[in-house]
């Protein structure tokens, strides 16, 4: 029996004039994200991706993949028959069988792509359900809130059968809104909010500072492996890796001990921007929640976001941490955020940050440091890595 993989899109239906281009954008995707498990057949009709295994390709690979790209709102397996309702029937009695028996009650769902086939699609649903009513007696059919709905999709060469949909990623596909640079740290929050503005559509490129002695190589391979689970939903990801001791450095010995988060913060925003319009970007994204720590209540986003032009999405900024948690969680980086390896951010923490900072007081604390020279040689010696 011919299985292939069926893909709902979400938004694209409703982006008129820009369709085609989601369209093309989205079977580029899934291609390229297929192509190392081997051949697959993909094409899109009526807001359906389809998907056939070639040459013996795996399926629930695929599938896993599948469930992975933007622009997706659910999955399910098909069986593919040939379109007359003896073959119908019974497919739908062999295909289903395991999904049904685990299950009291069901209801068929009939579309009729096809309005040339001799039945309509009330019809169509009858007659499966009578077929697998009798073939499984335990089965009652319910028409509301059934444990299992069989779906009958009568197309232009063949019909389809499936049972249990699994939920896709949502949002829209990778690069369909543009490229944006996630600050991506070794902690839970970033990794989540990159994963949020991938899921709208953006591309994303990804930077991480990094405190060479005073954070380690696995702090600094934990990052890069955050951004190779990024990279199963939003595709390939270059990390640019800026050395950071000596900004570190230097504001320690230079600055008030009270302003040395918010004008590291301050550093990491200007090289972030500076990394982004190197590598096309045209916004900013950040891990930040209001209040979560001293360096993130409204002064001192202020004071850090003030020193950058391109727009800095925070999509954490309302959420709450235990909400935060359960979507990392999900998306799968959570496990690797709590590898216990030291953050920039927690070398030289000032005993008691600045909350409430004056702008004004931190740019004069500022005043004692070269900034535009540290930048440049801090740029000067990013590496990058690409993931995905
Ligand atoms: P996270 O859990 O993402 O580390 P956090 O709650 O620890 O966030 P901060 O340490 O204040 O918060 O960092 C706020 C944001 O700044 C992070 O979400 C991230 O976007 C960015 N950031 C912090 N440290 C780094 C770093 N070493 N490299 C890149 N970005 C960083
Ligand atoms: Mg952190």
């Amino acid at each position: 029996m011919q299985e292939v993989l069926l893909l709902k899109c979400g938004e694209l239906v409703l982006k008129g004039l820009n369709r085609s281009r989601f369209e093309s954008r989205l079977l580029h995707i899934v291609r390229a994200r297929l192509q190392p498990l081997g051949q697959y057949k993909v094409s899109i009709s009526q807001s359906t991706v389809y998907v056939q295994p070639c040459d013996g390709a795996p399926v629930d690979e695929a599938l896993a993949v599948c469930m992975r790209v933007f622009g997706i709102v659910s999955v399910c397996r098909a069986a593919v028959c040939p379109k007359n309702m003896d073959d119908i029937c019974r497919t739908a009695c062999e295909y289903l069988a395991q999904e049904l028996h685990d299950v009291r009650t069901f209801k068929v769902e009939a579309r009729r792509a096809d309005k040339r086939f001799p039945l309509t699609s009330p019809q169509i649903g009858a007659e499966v359900g009578a077929s697998l009513l009798s073939r499984y007696p335990h089965l009652r059919a319910k028409m509301e809130g059934a444990d299992r709905v069989v779906k009958v999709e009568i197309r232009e060469e063949h019909a389809y059968i499936s049972g249990r949909r699994m939920a896709g990623a949502g949002g829209m596909p990778t690069g369909t809104n543009g490229r944006a640079m996630l600050l991506l740290s070794g902690g839970i929050d970033s990794p989540v909010a990159g994963h949020m503005m991938a899921r709208r559509g953006l591309e994303l490129g990804a930077v991480h500072f990094f405190s060479y002695p005073y954070t380690s190589e696995e702090a600094r391979d934990k990052v890069l492996e955050l951004a190779r689970i990024l990279s199963g939903y939003a595709g390939k990801i270059t990390v640019s890796v800026v050395p950071f001791t000596h900004i570190q450095q230097e504001i320690r010995d230079k600055c008030d001990e009270d302003y040395f988060t918010l004008i590291m913060r301050r550093f990491m925003m200007r090289l972030a921007e500076r990394v982004a319009v190197h590598q096309g970007c045209s916004a900013l994204i950040t891990g930040e929640s209001l209040g979560q720590v001293a360096s993130q209540t409204i002064e001192s986003l202020n004071a850090t976001g003030s020193v950058c032009t391109l727009p800095v999405f925070r999509p954490l900024i309302g959420m709450d941490k235990e909400e935060i948690v359960v979507r990392a969680r999900q998306i799968g980086t959570f496990e690797t955020s709590i590898l216990p390896y030291e953050d920039c951010c927690t070398v030289f923490t000032p005993r008691h940050p600045q909350t409430k900072p004056k702008l004004e007081n931190v740019q004069a604390q500022e005043s004692a440091l070269d900034v535009d020279a540290l930048v440049e040689e801090a740029f000067a010696g990013v590496e990058r890595v690409t993931l995905g």
